[in-house]
């Protein structure tokens, strides 16, 4: 039997910082870390192979560095069953001390860790990869009868003198998004610059190689992969995306064109999430760029906003209401998630380009997140959890933290209008405006009965119907309810007869 150690350091697939608060005092002489590849973390949701690529790749390419750098390392390759059970044992191979651990990202991992603990003192310690702790969030929500976005964007921005011009913001206003809504027009995107691409190494075809023999029947597919799975990778990612891409990120933000999945944005959430970079890196990158006069204010107010505000609100959220949470399900939707989302096997252009592209890199950006599957998934009614489950299946920058409360909350309502204002709804026409993808549709975004009817404007109606009594006082939903005065008992029924149909299966 070995020796027993001091502490024993755990480092989860998404804590990959050999800066973290989990190191601190970090003796090589006495301490150990402990990383394991447990398969629940890949089964207790059908993950993508894309997914589990990402993380793997990544956890071998941290493990590979600590060694180098000579620190003692316990590392469990791909072994069956959960992490709690694996620390159990690695508990009896060390004996140590103490566990010493960085707040995980998982309410459920947190728990099972807890527990596995038993009578080993456990150091919880802060993540210190956010701006906002979850202690200081709560302060901001207590005595709050609503959370927003916006108060809380705007106290972060203050505290951390981002974008600040004294006591005001840079440019006089807070928030540019006003700015950022533009589409492409017939034309579309024109040149864009290529994406940070990674090849993977011998490493990572390893990984690869693994998830298609042990994982071949999980969604998506392994590769093409060349995500950031170091820190030296990541770097050059953001770098790249300042450089290239960040000045016309604002304007586009919101935008989407057929077969082109990267655009303006910065693919750097994986990236983010792994800790590989910092998001003190990125929002000091992007004012940095500003200021030197190389990006439009619009454009590092828009990017700096989804760091500083959106990511780190959600966070928040989610440390204040876990475990409650998870189980909300506000508008009473009850319906299973349709069989292709697995697959991007449908009719409807606009999903089959966003799901098409999410199982083959891990992938969609924001618009196509929230108006194009999430929004199918609020009209048609789909059980909030299983709309969860789904997304955090498929996407390489999926941890629960930021996970759900970005689907239960922003894109599906379920929370009750906890997190967001009012329900993100709106018919085809909005997907029109913002993409190709109805041009080539055999669908028409302008009708909403009849064969040719687009089903997110036909369910759009729908919903307004079946939630009219909820909404017809909400200062913003109110005048969307009201239209409904317009439509007669015929035509109602001929919308509800062509949701049914959408519902029964009419669309494969
Ligand atoms: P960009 O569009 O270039 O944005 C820059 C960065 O801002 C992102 O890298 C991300 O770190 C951050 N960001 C932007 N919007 C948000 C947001 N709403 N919440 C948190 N951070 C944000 N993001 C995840 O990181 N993991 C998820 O599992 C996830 N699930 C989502 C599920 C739904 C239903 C929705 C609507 C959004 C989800 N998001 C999630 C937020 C957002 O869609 C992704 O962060 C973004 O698309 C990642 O691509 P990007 O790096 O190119 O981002
Ligand atoms: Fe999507 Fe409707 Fe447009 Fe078809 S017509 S691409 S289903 S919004």
């Amino acid at each position: 039997m070995s020796l027993p150690c001091r502490h024993l350091v755990v480092v989860l697939g998404d804590q990959l910082d050999p800066q973290s608060s989990a190191f601190d005092g970090f003796d090589a002489a006495r301490d150990r870390v402990w990383m394991c590849e447990a398969t629940e973390e890949s089964t207790h949701v059908w993950s993508s192979q894309q997914r589990i690529v990402q993380f793997l790749a990544a956890m071998r390419h941290f493990a590979a560095a600590l060694r180098e750098r000579g620190l003692p390392l316990d590392y469990e390759t791909l072994r069956e069953g959960g992490l709690a059970d694996a620390l159990g044992e690695a508990l009896v191979r060390w004996r140590p001390q103490r566990v010493r651990l960085t707040w995980p990202g998982d309410w459920r991992v947190l728990q099972a860790l807890r527990l596995a603990v038993g009578d080993t003192p456990l150091d919880l310690l802060e993540d210190r990869h956010f701006f906002c702790s979850a202690e200081r969030f709560a302060r901001h929500a207590r005595g709050r009868r609503t959370l927003r976005l916006e108060t809380f964007y705007r106290e972060m921005r203050r505290e951390h003198g981002v974008l600040m011009d004294g006591d005001g913001p840079c440019g006089g206003v807070w928030n540019l998004d006003s700015e950022n809504r533009s589409a492409f027009g017939t034309q579309g995107p024109g040149f864009l610059p290529p994406p940070a691409r990674f090849e993977p190494d011998a490493l990572t075809a390893e990984v690869i190689a693994l998830v298609r023999a042990r994982f071949g029947e999980h969604p998506g597919q392994a590769e093409p992969f060349g995500w950031p799975v170091t820190r030296a990778q990541a770097l050059q990612a953001l770098h790249q995306f300042i450089d290239e891409r960040l000045a016309h990120f604002g304007h586009w933000q919101d935008a989407m064109w057929g077969g082109e999945p990267w655009l303006y944005h910065a693919q750097l959430s994986a990236a983010l999430n792994l800790k590989l970079l910092h998001p003190r890196e990125l929002v000091a990158a992007a004012e940095g760029a500003w200021r030197a006069g190389r990006v439009p204010l619009a454009s590092a107010e828009g990017f700096i906003r989804q760091i500083l505000g959106w990511r780190e609100y959600v966070r928040g959220v989610y440390w204040l209401k876990m475990p409650a949470y998870a189980d909300h399900n506000a508008l009473d939707a009850r319906l299973a998630l349709p069989a292709w989302y697995w697959s991007g096997d449908t009719p409807m252009r606009c999903l089959s380009d966003a799901i098409g592209q999410t199982l083959r890199h891990g992938y969609a950006h924001h618009i196509q997140r929230l108006m194009v599957t999430g929004l199918f998934a609020l009209l048609y009614g789909v059980e909030p959890k299983q709309v969860h489950a789904w997304y955090l299946s498929v996407y390489v920058d999926a941890v629960e933290w930021v996970e759900l409360p970005n689907t239960l909350g922003m894109s599906q309502y379920a929370d009750g209008g906890l997190l967001a204002s009012k329900p993100y709804i709106a018919t085809g026409r909005y997907i029109e405006r913002m993409s190709d993808h109805c041009r080539g549709c055999r669908f028409d975004p302008g009708q909403r009965t009849g064969d040719r009817a687009c089903p997110f404007t036909t369910l759009y109606w729908d919903f307004l119907v079946r939630h009219a009594a909820r909404f017809a006082a909400h200062p913003r939903l109110a005048p969307q309810i009201r239209h409904l005065d317009r439509i007669g008992p015929e035509e109602r029924a001929a919308i509800a007869a062509r949701a049914a149909w959408v519902r029964g299966g009419g669309l494969g």
